[in-house]
């Protein structure tokens, strides 16, 4: 089910768990700001999952609120996990989902990476 993209945030949304490690994910990536993990149902080759490590709901929550060390702690994890999965050369996409319009289900800020083959164009044409 889609989640609304404001309200309070949710501790116990599953990506929180994921954080306070009590669900196991598979990781790619941890610094102090991020956490990066495949996702459960991968859509592609590569389908990892970004997420900043303080609570926010989403991008415009994140931009909103967090500290300029914690913006850019995150934006440079989405990149280091890009040069670190060798992607940088054949592309990849990346794609946040924020509300119901967008269909967010996870109610925690997370950045989609894709790769691993061509992905055609963004939408259906
Ligand atoms: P959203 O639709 O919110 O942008 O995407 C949520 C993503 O989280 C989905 O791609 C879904 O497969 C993934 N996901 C949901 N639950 C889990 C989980 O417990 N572990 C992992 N690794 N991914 C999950």
């Amino acid at each position: 089910m889609p989640v609304a993209a404001t309200g309070d945030y949710d501790d116990a949304n599953i990506f929180a768990r994921i954080l306070r490690g009590e669900i196991p994910c598979k990781r790619v990536y941890e610094d102090e700001f991020a956490l990066a993990f495949e996702d459960i149902n991968p859509q592609a080759p590569v389908h990892v999952l970004v997420i900043p490590k303080a609570a926010y709901r989403s991008w415009a929550d994140f931009s909103g609120r967090a500290s300029d060390a914690e913006i850019a702690g995150f934006v440079r994890a989405v990149g280091a996990v890009a040069r670190q999965l060798g992607l940088e050369a054949p592309g990849y996409r990346l794609l946040a989902n924020a509300g119901e319009d967008a269909h967010q289900e996870v109610p925690h800020l997370h950045v989609h990476l894709f790769g691993g083959r061509p992905l055609g164009p963004m939408l259906a044409r």
